[in-house]
C-alpha cells in the first residue's frame, strides 16, 4: 500500500548509515528535532505543545511500562475496564498487585473504572476514589468509545480536584471521524494534569516497525512542585537509548504531507472494514458497539456467555478468530473484540462464514 512505499523509501536512505558521512551513533535519547515538530505540526497544532516537551520512543506499550517505572509501585492507579490490558499488567509489575473492584468493594492499588454501554462507557465520577495516576484511553481498545469534549472536560477537572495525573492514550485518534477531542490537549487546563501517550502502530502499521511518542508539559508537577518532565527524561535516558534511526526515518516520512495523505487513505480502507463488520454483526441482530471511531467493533452476545466460550464457538465453527473480551478486564465478559485490520477479500469471506453460523439462530 501507498503509505508503505512512502516510509520503506525514506528508510531506505537511512543506509547512508554505510557511509562514512551518513553513518550515526547514539541520537539524543527524546529523537531528533525534525521528528518532534513535525509531530507537533501533523497532531498538536494550535494545542500549545512544544517539541522539547515530546519524547520519541520505540511504541506506546514501552512507554507506558516506562511511565509506571516513573511513578513507582507506591502510588494508585485508575484505569478502564475494559481497556488496553499494558496499563494494569505494566502496574502489576511494579508491583501495585491489590486489585479494586466496586461491584465487590475491594480496596487495593488498583480501581477499575467500568465503562460498558450501560453507562455510555464513561465513568460516573461522583463514585470513584481518587488515585495518583488515571489512565484513559480514548478511542478505547476494545470498545471503540471515544469521549466528548465534556467528558473530557469532567475528567480534568476530576484530575485537578484530586492532585492526579492522567495518562491519556491517543493510539487510534487517526481514526477518528466525529469532532470529539484527539487530544486531550484539546482539553483547557490538560497540560497541568495530563501525559498523552501515542504511537505510529495503528497509524501507519509500524506494529513491527515500532515507533511511538510521549508528550509531558512542562506544567506537569508532582505533589511536591517538581517538574514531570524532568524524571521522565531521566527515566528514559536510563531505560533506553532511543528508537532505531530507521525506524525515525520511517515516522519522519509518515509526518510529511504526502506521509499523512497516504496514512488517511490507508485508515479510510480500514474504515471501510470496520463498516462491513459492524453492518454483517447488526445484520444478525447482535448488540454492536464502537466501529465509527476505531478498527474495531465490540459486540455483545446474548445471555451470560464466556467470551471465551464465544470465542471459541466461532473459531471452531467458523475458523474466525477474534478476542474475547474478558482479556481486556473483568468488564468484557460477555464481549468479543472484531479486528478490521485484514485484507478486503478475508473480511468478506469473515462476514459470509458469521452469516452461515448466526444467520439462522435470533439473537
Ligand atoms: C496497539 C496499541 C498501542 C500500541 O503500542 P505500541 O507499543 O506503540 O505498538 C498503544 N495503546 C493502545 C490502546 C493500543 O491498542
Amino acid at each position: 500500500m501507498k503509505v508503505t512505499i512512502v516510509y520503506v523509501v525514506h528508510m531506505q536512505r537511512a543506509h547512508g548509515l554505510s557511509t562514512l558521512k551518513g553513518y550515526t551513533g547514539y541520537g539524543s535519547e527524546q529523537g531528533p528535532k525534525e521528528l518532534r515538530e513535525g509531530l507537533v505540526k501533523a497532531f498538536y497544532s494550535d494545542l500549545g505543545i512544544d517539541k522539547d516537551e515530546i519524547f520519541i520512543s520505540d511504541g506506546a506499550k514501552c512507554d507506558v511500562i516506562r511511565l509506571q517505572l516513573l511513578f513507582g509501585p507506591d502510588v494508585t492507579m485508575a484505569a478502564q475496564d475494559p481497556s488496553y490490558p499494558a496499563y494494569v499488567d505494566t502496574s502489576v509489575l511494579v508491583g501495585q498487585t491489590q486489585g479494586y473492584y466496586p461491584d465487590t468493594q475491594q480496596y487495593g492499588k488498583i480501581v477499575y473504572m467500568k465503562c460498558l454501554p450501560e453507562n455510555n462507557f464513561f465513568p460516573d465520577l461522583s463514585k470513584m476514589p481518587r488515585t495518583d495516576t488515571i489512565f484513559f484511553c480514548s478511542p478505547n481498545n476494545p470498545t471503540g468509545a471515544t469521549a466528548t469534549r465534556k467528558q473530557l472536560e469532567e475528567l480534568v477537572a476530576f484530575a485537578k480536584k484530586n492532585g492526579s495525573i492522567i495518562i491519556y492514550d491517543s493510539a487510534y485518534a487517526i481514526y477518528m471521524s466525529d469532532d470529539h477531542p484527539k487530544s486531550i490537549y484539546e482539553i483547557p487546563g490538560a497540560r497541568e494534569v495530563a501525559i498523552e501517550t501515542s504511537s505510529f502502530s495503528k497509524v501507519a502499521g509500524f506494529t513491527g516497525v515500532r515507533l511511538g511518542w510521549t508528550v509531558v508539559p512542562a506544567e506537569l508537577r508532582f505533589q511536591d512542585g517538581s517538574p514531570v518532565i524532568k524524571d521522565f527524561n531521566r527515566v528514559l535516558c536510563t531505560t533506553f537509548n532511543g528508537a532505531s534511526n530507521i525506524s525515525q526515518a520511517g515516522g519522519l516520512a509518515c509526518v510529511s504531507s504526502e506521509g499523512l495523505e497516504a496514512i488517511h487513505k490507508m485508515v479510510g480502507f480500514y474504515k471501510e472494514n470496520t463498516r462491513i463488520l459492524k453492518e454483517t454483526f447488526d445484520s444478525l441482530g447482535f448488540e454492536t458497539y464502537g466501529g465509527q471511531n476505531a478498527p474495531y467493533v465490540w459486540i455483545r452476545f446474548p445471555g451470560s456467555q464466556s467470551s471465551w466460550n464465544i470465542f471459541d464457538e466461532i473459531l471452531e465453527k467458523a475458523d474466525i478468530v477474534t478476542t474475547p473480551g474478558r482479556g481486556f478486564g473483568p468488564g468484557g465478559e460477555g464481549f468479543i473484540r472484531a479486528s478490521a485490520f485484514a485484507h478486503r477479500e478475508d473480511i468478506i469471506e469473515a462476514t459470509q462464514r458469521l452469516k452461515s453460523l448466526y444467520g439462522g439462530k435470533s439473537n
